[in-house]
């Protein structure tokens, strides 16, 4: 038998392939990560995250394992509440409708809590979620949506936490390295070929790791996929998702999985760049929109912006955003819920108009036909079921009555000065389609049997997310599948 330097090799510098990477080191393999974008931009999508994870747990006691800082203060003032197995799991099934495959479902759920043990242990380190995920009432915190907790220094802090641990064990880490195909003889894989700079090479490893992300940032794939206008969507994160890691599992026969036509897609700074910027991490999404309404260039209304609390309608808004006549929308928010609105909606980088009448508004709304859009709000402030008591932190059945669409929960009438609109396009997140596994992280061919030597984790993995995401599971399915990656990877390499 040929042999290697390395045991693992795992393409990707992102959660997934961390996860993976410190997971095989565990296992005792010799293992290398290839990153293709140089170390400045390194870290894929999971730099750019807020590091908000979902994850079940039983109780504060589950969150104090996790965070033993918490104060007996902290404790007293917050309703931390629960978030079950069966509560993750009916999420996943009801917003993919009952689309995603179950077994990778089960795994995901099932070792979510002890997934973030595990990282924990590794040298992660977690915070609760206040300043987006709770709202204060009556003095007291109340967190919702079933996404509580954030890993410490967000998204930087996570890739750069992940990167001393990754080093401090010896795994080795080459940036500004692209692989761009798989070694494979037909029946099994035994390494990629690579390019760096003008270098061109091959590395050899009786077993890889694919964990090098979707194919957002590629406009042709992107329509090609999920559909003519796709093109037109901004990126929300990294430039160097293009599909690699998919394509050349396709290319030696990998079996496509899940909802190649689906993605994730949020409501976006209208004058964002068109990949994302570090240095404004998500700071360019508009994600309060569910306590104000959202109006097209027509000057009308087009979705439900109460639909369900935010986490589980903002992955899909963005389509919507899409769809509307020349692919922007404005949020517009009056007087009295401004001091609800998150961080994002304060940066510097913002597209605004603020006016004290709606009249004056309606002139600064760019695109918008002003006429429509003051008769539209005229509607909507006389739907407005104002007997029932407003409540940001539950679904609180405050909607409309007689309007399509209507608002089903937080409408307030728009009365208030002064009143601002935010304008928004939309921002892809990341693609759903991708590479079929098993419970070992296998990547599976055509068959449906495993490729020997080829694993998979994070986003290129299909068949668990259709339509829709319940947010903050991106980072869950990179950290349980990744794990399960390097250790199969391992156990596969070193046992040989
Ligand atoms: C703005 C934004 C905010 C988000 N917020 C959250 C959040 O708060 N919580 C959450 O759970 N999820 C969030 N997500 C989604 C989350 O980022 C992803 O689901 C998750 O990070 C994906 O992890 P990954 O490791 O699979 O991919 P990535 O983190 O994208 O890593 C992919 C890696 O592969 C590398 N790569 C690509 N091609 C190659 C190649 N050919 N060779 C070598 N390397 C290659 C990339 O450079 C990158 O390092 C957010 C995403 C964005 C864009």
């Amino acid at each position: 038998m040929m042999a290697h330097s390395y045991d693992v090799i795992v393409v990707g510098a992102g959660n997934a392939a961390f996860c993976a990477a410190h997971a095989a080191r565990e296992a005792g393999a010799r293992v290398v990560m290839l990153e293709r974008a140089p170390e400045a931009e390194s870290g894929g999508n999971s730099r750019f995250t807020a590091g908000a994870i979902r994850f079940a747990y039983d109780g504060v006691e589950d969150l104090r394992a996790l965070m033993p800082d918490l104060t007996d203060d902290e404790v007293a003032t917050t309703d931390f509440g629960r978030y079950t197995e069966d509560q993750f799991f009916e999420d996943m099934a009801r917003l993919t409708q009952y689309r995603a495959d179950p077994d990778l479902v089960d795994i995901l759920v099932r070792r979510s809590l002890q997934t973030m043990k595990w990282l924990r242990a590794q040298g992660l380190r977690f915070a609760p979620m206040y300043g987006r995920q709770a709202f204060k009432i009556a003095g007291r915190f109340k967190f919702w949506g079933g996404l509580t907790v954030e890993v410490s220094g967000g998204g930087p802090g996570l890739v750069a936490r992940h990167t001393e641990i990754a080093r401090s064990r010896g795994t080795e880490i080459r940036y500004g390295t692209r692989a761009t195909g798989l070694l494979h003889d037909g029946i099994e894989v035994s390494g990629v070929r690579y390019r760096c700079g003008s270098e061109l090479g091959e590395l050899r490893a009786p077993a890889v790791v694919l964990a090098c992300g979707g194919f957002e940032a590629n406009a042709e794939m992107r329509t090609r996929y999920l559909g003519p206008g796709w093109e037109l969507a901004k990126v929300r994160g990294t430039r160097f998702n293009t599909g690699d890691g998919i394509a050349m599992a396709l290319e030696v026969g990998a079996m496509p999985y899940g909802n190649w036509s689906g993605c994730h897609a949020v409501g976006w700074d209208r004058n964002a760049p068109e990949f994302g910027d570090l240095a404004v991490g998500d700071g360019f999404q508009k994600h309060s929109y569910q306590f104000g309404i959202m109006i097209n260039a027509r000057g009308e209304r087009f979705v439900d912006e109460g639909a369900d609390l935010r986490n589980y309608t903002y992955a899909q808004y963005g389509h919507e955003v899409l769809k509307q006549p020349q692919q922007f929308a404005w949020q517009v928010f009056d007087g009295k819920v401004l001091h609800l609105l998150r961080d994002e909606y304060r940066i510097r980088q913002v597209t605004r108009a603020r006016a004290d009448t709606l009249e004056e508004l309606a002139g600064r709304l760019e695109g918008v036909d002003p006429k429509r859009f003051l008769e539209t709000v005229r509607a909507f402030n006389g739907a407005v079921q104002t007997g029932v008591p407003f409540d940001p932190n539950v679904k609180d059945g405050r909607g409309t009555a007689g309007i399509a669409p209507p608002k089903s929960n937080w409408a307030n009438p728009l009365d208030t000065p002064p009143f601002e609109g935010y304008q928004v396009t939309c921002g892809i997140t990341f693609t759903f389609g991708g590479l079929r596994i098993d419970g070992h992280a296998r990547v599976l061919d055509t068959d449906l049997q495993p490729i020997p030597g080829l694993y998979a984790a994070g986003e290129l993995v299909g068949g668990l997310f259709y339509f829709n995401y319940p947010g903050g599971t991106g980072l869950m399915s990179g950290s349980v599948f990744g794990r399960l990656a390097g250790t199969s990877a391992a156990r596969a390499a070193v046992g040989r």
